[in-house]
């Protein structure tokens, strides 16, 4: 006995047993049939049916593939509506009521799973339907695709036959379809005539008989639990579950089964089927967009045998213009669709994406959902609908996800273009966007062939300071080591420039300047392609879409709407004056770090650099640290004056020292020359700097406390350039912070050097401004010992690179090494480089943040890590009550969105839990 439970859900023009709300139970095309067909303000004609809910796929699977006992009578009982609703009888010789078998989880699963037509065919209804429609083509038409399908679906698939490549049972009915037009010279299968297909269904149930061993049925009543069965299987079905595996659907969702009248598009010349939008899905337009084939089947339109044509005026293309719109052909029945997707829109508040077919001259809906649609579509239909007043701002921000926002931001790959072609090698998506470029293998060459007009891409094992001038010149940068958060990784970021690092499957060979990927082999300026966004390298050079930022009026309109939902604020980390300006054209609220190591990569400033390096003398690194101080002032008052009184924090001198000096022999022996000593005197000293874990070592406020001049030559700049704004009645905030810091110690004796130069420059220039000092939370013990060091420091900014090296302990640079398997083994859920791990390091900020502001209430806290500039991490520094983000300039659009949504979201869940 079964459990009296409803499994089977009626609908039918103007009734549904089911709604739009019943999803996970009638699957996404069941629960939205049902709302088409019942609810009151929608009665729209669908065709009468009735959907088999997901629990009942479970029931199957648990229950050794078998249905319940009272399945069959409620089956029967929806059958019964669907005949008195069309008048038909499913099974009548005379009249025969046809039906479709469709799947339909929660979640779309495009062509993952199986549908059989024409369900309800058999010899006995054959001549039946013949008489009604007077087309005995028409009949054997339908009646070979329901043989096709079947016996493919049904009678192979389900039945877990897996036949060779090339030699299923619908391969070798098609080539018996085949030799037939061959023979007769036909160059479409609407060629074939009605005793020409009578015949091939003859033949096909012969080669089904022979084949599979079993025949046809010829039962309306078998079809359609065959079908029933055959859709269930599907759930798992080879392409089923490794699509269910991307997607992260879970295996327990199951699908619903949906059986429906059979409407036919392709009764003749007053018959059509199409698919539309309710708005143009790849520019967003607020127009009804759509395709449609007159004298056609469903499967017509998405198979490409004949050009669809537009349905109005608004979708022609280059390729459709000249054939007749539905708008000008069928102008009533256009009328009464252009009605109906108003007001689907209307009811669901989004852009539907609707299939109709028209049956001598009635017009039927047969599926509308959610539109897919591309970035620019996604940011337009979200500021229209808000305009409109169909959507809250709210509903706005959570309608475009950050890749499409991101889309907006970089070049791309022609998608079309991208498709066809396949990857050599696979790396780190680093810089995100697509760039093409002739390979070279130096940073010397890039700049030279870039100075002699060539778009070149840096090839390079791993890249170092001494590579950014090649790196700047280049179009991208492929490394074949590092992580996310590697040298070329920050650099390229920071510049927006599309990058890939970790591509271990490159191997690069120096001397012969090459380097190989598989069997390919790209030699110095051969052309490649990159696309940082998924990591992909290509060979040749694909095509390249530009973006429009300046002129992007609905993506002002839309960041302007995250704007007025975001709570979290949006800082840029940023070196030079330039990227500053540009961060602030994009929305940035200020800087959170500017890395001073990086001011001074230029070839008149490194010289400085090193010199006060190698220094062993207090008066030789004065002397180098007198020749960087204007060079400092400079561009601390470049920055300063770009944020106009924002808070601008300048990190003091943070480098690995390793970074800055030169590797190889002729560069050792020019860096000695320029210093003005000999070479063995500079390789001595660079041996007593040469430290065994560099990222461990001397740097940071170690640095400092070693050296306090550098820290005082920093002090200076930076209060120099902030007093000389003020004189000019520039406003200015800056927040000096001080690196890598384990002990509330290191901190008090950095912040008393940092303090006194502020009050002396202060009272020798005569002013006063506002500033901060205060710490970079990345290592661990800083986190434990935030109430200690905020006793002291008067701002947290967390360094989230750093920590997530010193948590894990995986160097930030090697990552690459062996992240891949990693990922693969599921041993890590995704990169921690690049979006926070929550369960470890995000227990150390969440008690970082808890511990300093017990000490200091008002601390302001951020974070200036690369997460700074993923959305999933963005949504956590929210939750955890961050006052900031801070990222590349690029990444300042995404972020406003992502915080715009961390608000949404935290507000939802409140709303939920004070409902409860
Ligand atoms: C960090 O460690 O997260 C950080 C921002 O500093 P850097 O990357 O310069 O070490
Ligand atoms: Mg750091």
């Amino acid at each position: 006995m079964g459990s009296g439970k409803k499994y089977v859900y009626s609908f039918g023009e103007g009734n549904a047993e089911g709604d739009g709300s019943m999803k996970n139970f009638l699957g996404g095309k069941g629960a939205n049939l049902a709302e088409m067909a019942g609810h009151p303000k929608l009665r729209l004609p669908v065709p009468p049916g009735f959907t088999i809910t997901t629990e009942m796929c479970m029931y199957y699977y648990r229950n050794n593939k078998k249905f319940p006992a009272e399945m069959k009578a409620q089956v029967a009982a929806a059958m019964k509506k669907v005949e008195s609703l069309t008048g038909k009888r499913f099974g009548d010789p005379a009249d025969p009521l046809l039906v479709s078998v469709r799947s339909g989880a929660r979640r779309s699963m495009p062509g993952m799973m199986e549908t059989v037509l024409n369900v309800g065919l058999t010899e006995k209804t054959i001549s039946g339907l013949i008489k009604k429609t007077r087309d005995e083509r028409f009949v054997f038409d339908a009646y070979r695709r329901l043989i096709m399908m079947y016996s493919d679906v049904v009678m192979e698939k389900a039945e877990g036959i897996e036949p060779a490549e090339g030699a299923g049972i619908r391969r070798q009915l098609e080539s018996i379809m085949d030799a037939l037009k061959k023979k007769r010279a036909y160059t479409s299968d609407t060629q074939l005539t009605a005793s020409e297909l009578k015949s091939l269904c003859a033949q096909f149930k012969e080669r089904i008989q022979k084949v599979l061993g079993k025949q046809f049925p010829d039962e309306a009543e078998e079809q359609l639990w065959g079908g029933i069965r055959a859709v269930f299987q599907s759930w798992n079905g080879k392409r089923a579950i490794s699509y269910r595996k991307i997607e992260g659907i879970p295996d327990e969702w199951g699908t619903a089964v949906n059986v429906q009248a059979m409407v036919f598009g392709n009764m003749g010349s007053t018959s059509a089927t199409g698919v539309a939008f309710t708005r143009n899905p790849g520019n967003g337009e607020n127009k009804f967009y759509g395709e449609y084939l007159v004298n056609a089947q469903g499967e017509d339109v998405v198979a490409g045998i004949r050009t669809p044509a537009p349905i109005n005026e608004s979708s022609k293309s280059e390729h459709n213009k000249n054939l007749t719109s539905l708008e000008k052909g069928m102008p009533k029945l256009y009328k009464q669709l252009f009605d109906i997707q108003k007001r689907l829109e209307q009811h669901y508040r989004d852009m539907q994406d609707i299939e109709f077919t028209i049956e001598n001259e009635k017009l039927y809906m047969l599926q509308t959902r959610v539109g897919k649609r591309n970035g620019p579509a996604a940011i337009r239909t979200a500021v229209d609908m808000v305009k409109e007043g169909l959507i809250t701002k709210e509903e706005a921000v959570m309608r475009v996800t950050p890749a499409q926002l991101d889309e907006l931001l970089h070049p791309m790959i022609e998608p079309a273009n991208e498709k066809t072609i396949k990857p050599i090698a696979k790396g780190l998506p680093a810089g995100p966007g697509a760039a093409t470029g002739m390979a070279v293998f130096t940073a010397n060459d890039a700049e030279q062939w870039a100075h002699n007009g060539k778009q070149v891409v840096l090839v390079r094992e791993e890249t170092s300071p001494e590579d950014v001038h090649g790196m700047h010149s280049a179009q991208a940068i492929l490394t074949a080591k590092g992580g996310m958060t590697s040298h070329a990784a920050l650099v390229a970021r920071g510049w927006g420039k599309c990058c890939i690092v970790g591509c271990n499957t490159i191997h690069i060979d120096e001397e012969k300047e090459q380097f190989s990927a598989g069997t390919t082999v790209v030699k110095e300026g051969d052309w490649i392609t990159l696309n940082g966004t998924k990591g992909n390298v290509y060979a040749g050079q694909l095509t390249l879409v530009q973006p429009d930022l300046k002129s992007n009026a609905e993506l002002s309109a839309f960041l302007k709407i995250c704007d007025s939902v975001r709570t979290l604020d949006i800082r840029t980390n940023a070196d030079r004056p330039e990227d500053a300006a540009i961060a602030r054209d994009f929305g940035a609220q200020g800087i959170g770090l500017c890395r001073t190591e990086h001011m001074f990569f230029g070839p008149d400033r490194i010289k400085s650099m090193r010199k006060m390096i190698i220094a062993e003398t207090l008066e030789d690194r004065k002397r180098a640290l007198e020749e960087l101080l204007p060079y400092q002032k400079e561009d601390f008052i470049g920055i300063l004056k770009a944020m106009e009184g924002f808070p601008v924090i300048i990190r003091l001198l943070d480098p690995p020292l390793h970074e800055f000096l030169p590797q190889e022999e002729s560069k050792k022996k020019e860096l000695a020359d320029e210093l003005g000593i000999p070479l063995e005197k500079l390789e001595v000293r660079m041996q007593k700097l040469h430290e065994l874990n560099p990222m461990l070592g001397h740097r940071g406020c170690r640095l400092g406390i070693t050296y306090p001049e550098i820290t005082r030559m920093q002090a200076r700049a930076i209060f120099e350039a902030a007093a000389e704004l003020v004189l000019k009645k520039v406003k200015v905030h800056p927040e000096v912070m001080v690196p890598v810091v384990g002990t509330q110690t290191e901190m008090r004796n950095q912040y008393d050097i940092i303090k006194t130069i502020a009050e002396e420059v202060q009272k020798a220039k005569g002013v006063k401004f506002p500033y901060l000092i205060g710490t970079m939370i990345e290592i661990p013990r800083a986190a434990l010992t935030a109430d200690k060091i905020a006793e002291v420091a008067e701002f947290f900014s967390y360094g989230t690179n750093d920590m997530t090296q010193m948590t894990f302990g995986y160097s930030r640079d090697d990552i690459g090494g062996f992240l891949p398997d990693y990922l693969e083994k599921k041993i890590l859920p995704s990169d921690p480089f690049q979006t926070i791990d929550q369960e470890g390091v995000g227990q150390l900020i969440a008690l970082g943040i808890a511990k300093g502001r017990s000490t200091r209430p008002d601390l302001e806290i951020g974070i200036c890590g690369e997460h700074g500039g993923d959305p999933e991490s963005i949504k956590f520094c929210h939750k955890v009550g961050m006052n900031y983000v801070s990222c590349s300039p690029f990444r300042v659009p995404i972020a406003r969105l992502a915080a715009a949504q961390a608000s949404v979201e935290i507000k939802k869940t409140k709303d939920a839990k004070r409902k409860k």
